[in-house]
Order: structure tokens, then C-alpha cells, then sequence
């Protein structure tokens, strides 16, 4: 059985890191809020999610 959360998902961020505790059944977000981090990012692989927290660690 899967032990991904059932909270209402922020409508407006898709996210395929099933790895998250935030990430949904339906591969969205389901934190309150994000934090995008890398100011010296240049390309998409670049940019990462500081609010991702592993499955069972936090
Ligand atoms: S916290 Fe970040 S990594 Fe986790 S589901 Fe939300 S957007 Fe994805």
C-alpha cells in the first residue's frame, strides 16, 4: 500500500519526485509552500526543490 499523503495537493505544482513525503498519488505537490533553490542556476536540471524531504526521514 502505497504511503503517499492524501492532503488536498496545491493545484498549481506538478511533481514527478515520488521520493517525497509531499508528493502525491497523482504526482503533485502537497506541501504548503515550496522553496525552488540555486541562484546560479542555468538550466531546469539545475533548479532543485529545498522543501523535498525523503520518505520517512523527516
Ligand atoms: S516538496 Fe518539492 S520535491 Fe516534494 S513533492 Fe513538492 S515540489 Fe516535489
Amino acid at each position: 500500500m502505497s504511503d503517499k499523503k492524501t492532503r488536498e495537493p496545491n493545484p498549481g505544482v506538478g511533481c514527478d519526485v515520488t521520493g517525497c513525503k509531499y508528493n502525491t498519488i497523482d504526482c503533485r505537490c502537497s506541501a504548503q509552500h515550496i522553496t525552488v533553490q540555486n541562484e546560479k542556476a542555468a538550466t531546469k536540471g539545475e533548479t532543485y526543490c529545498s522543501t523535498f524531504c525523503p520518505r520517512g526521514t523527516c
